[in-house]
């Protein structure tokens, strides 16, 4: 399971990205938006979790262009503006999922493993779900 993390603040950038090595996942990290738009088009994530103020690019303009061209992308916001109608303006453009700043590490995690899981039933590999199930079984 491959993550890209778009994030300009780097200490919190690098610690998503540390917190979700830990949890096995590969991880890469982006800390600027534009950065971000070249990558996602020359290798597939699994998912992205996506800042919204960046520099280089705006993390909802990154959005609308990643629907443009890959429906599937699973996207995961993570944003200061908290806002009911920027949720819902994020919601909209089509990200999966939308966590407001401050948060906790904790919560992320649980959130990524509910996206990554969704992905395996919908493409029905029973084994590689039951494998993800026992990996959080034996992080209790
Ligand atoms: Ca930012």
């Amino acid at each position: 399971m491959r993550i890209l993390v778009v994030e300009d603040e780097q200490l919190l950038c690098d610690g998503i990205a540390e917190d979700l090595e830990m949890e096995k996942y590969t991880v890469d990290r982006c800390y600027d938006g534009a950065e971000a738009h070249e990558r996602l088009f020359v290798d597939p994530y699994d998912l992205v979790i996506l800042d919204l103020n960046l520099p280089g690019m705006d993390g909802l303009d990154l959005l609308r262009e990643i629907r443009a061209e890959r429906p599937e992308q699973k996207v995961l916001i993570l944003s200061a503006r908290a806002s009911l109608s920027d949720k819902v303006s994020g919601l909209d453009l089509g990200a999966d999922d939308y966590l407001t700043k401050p948060f906790d590490l904790e919560e992320l995690e649980a959130r990524v493993r509910t996206l990554l899981r969704r992905e395996y039933i919908q493409k029905n590999t029973v084994s590689a779900s039951d494998k993800m199930k026992e990996n959080a079984e034996e992080k209790m």
